[in-house]
């Protein structure tokens, strides 16, 4: 039983959102003010994720990325990591915003997590203290530091740019993946924010950013999976590599492998999905896992043709991307 949609897009990626509590309050991503959160009881147990895991790997799922809200605050994700690779998961990854990785890492890697995707947008402390709302700037760079001693590759680091946020830092960022030997992925802000402030002149196009970068360093092209999100780049003179993720100016929907399932059991066949379906009441119904498997088969069968951010008629899905899984 393959996973497979209505236009033919084999699905072998899953994000798993654990929790959509986070440490940070990112502006591209969450509001200052505070909001609900799912309720504990909302959210699916360890063992329901695992199950669901095991599930959807049987339908031909290869890469797991598990990631939030921030990961790492709901506690016994270690345990969990080695419960997804017990299963057989071939790639699993996490994304982080980094702030507890330093400290978490070795845990991570003994439970088997194959690699790491950590978040910095900026390079300037002050700046990163305006974005991320926190006082964090030694930590993550201390989790960044950690992931890299450790054996997880590849170590990406992810920074969304923001119009008059942090485009200014385009070079200072393909400086940091030279010198780091480190895969730095410039993100499009998708208009996913708590806030609603998104507006067009907010992205910073990944065009711009590669006539940046490649006017100070010559870049070659890195062969890459057709459905990866990111172009990806190395340096024809050193170490380091950089990828542009251009969901808004470049949309890469006619090869989109992902289905997502969030902390609350429900799964997500895109990001800007209008509506999401509910597999937690199926795990909670006594469903053997074989029906469980084709009412996934069928929810696939929904997944949009594209995401619609550039129709005249978008509308930005109620849920934000706190609450989705990034
Ligand atoms: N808390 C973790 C972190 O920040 O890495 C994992 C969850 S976060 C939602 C996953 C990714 O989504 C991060 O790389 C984050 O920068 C990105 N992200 C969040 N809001 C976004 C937005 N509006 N547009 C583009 N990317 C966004
Ligand atoms: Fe938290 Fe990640 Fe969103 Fe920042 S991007 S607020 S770290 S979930």
């Amino acid at each position: 039983m393959a996973l497979t949609d209505k236009f033919g897009r084999q699905i072998s990626d899953l994000r798993v959102s654990v929790t959509d509590r986070c440490n940070f309050r990112c502006v591209y991503c969450r509001s200052a003010d505070p909001e609900n959160h799912m309720a504990e009881h909302a959210l699916l147990e360890w063992d329901e994720f695992e199950r669901l895991v095991r599930i959807l790997v049987g339908m031909g799922i290869r890469k797991v990325r598990v990631t939030g809200g921030e990961p790492l605050v709901r506690p016994g994700v270690e345990d969990f990591v080695a419960r997804l690779k017990a299963i057989g998961v071939q790639d699993l990854s996490m994304t982080t915003n980094g702030h507890l990785l330093a400290e978490r890492c070795d845990r991570l890697v003994a439970a088997g997590l194959d690699r790491i995707n950590i978040s910095l947008d900026s390079l300037n402390r002050e700046k990163f203290e305006k974005v991320t709302r926190t006082k964090t700037f030694a930590q993550v760079l201390a989790g960044i530091e950690a992931a890299q001693a450790s054996p997880l590759r590849p170590v990406k680091v992810n920074a969304v740019l923001v119009r008059g946020l942090n485009d200014d830092e385009v070079e200072a960022f393909a400086e940091f993946a030279r010198e780091k030997d480190i895969v730095m992925r410039f993100i499009e802000f998708m208009p996913l924010d708590a806030d609603r402030a998104w507006t067009r002149d907010m992205v910073v196009p990944a065009a711009e950013v590669y006539r940046r970068i490649s006017a100070r360093w010559p870049l070659i092209p890195v062969v890459h999976e057709r459905s990866e999100t990111a172009r990806k780049y190395r340096f024809a003179d050193g170490g380091g590599e950089i990828g542009l993720i251009a969901p808004v100016t470049q949309p890469f929907c006619g090869h989109c492998s992902r289905i997502r399932l969030t902390a609350d059991g429900k799964l997500r066949t895109c990001l800007f999905s209008k509506e999401d379906h509910d597999v937690k009441s199926l795990l909670r119904s006594g469903m053997g896992d074989r029906e469980i498997g084709d009412a996934i088969v069928a929810m696939v069968q929904t997944k949009e043709k594209s995401h619609r951010i550039n129709e005249p008629d978008f509308v930005p899905p109620s849920r934000t991307m706190v609450y989705i899984g990034g």
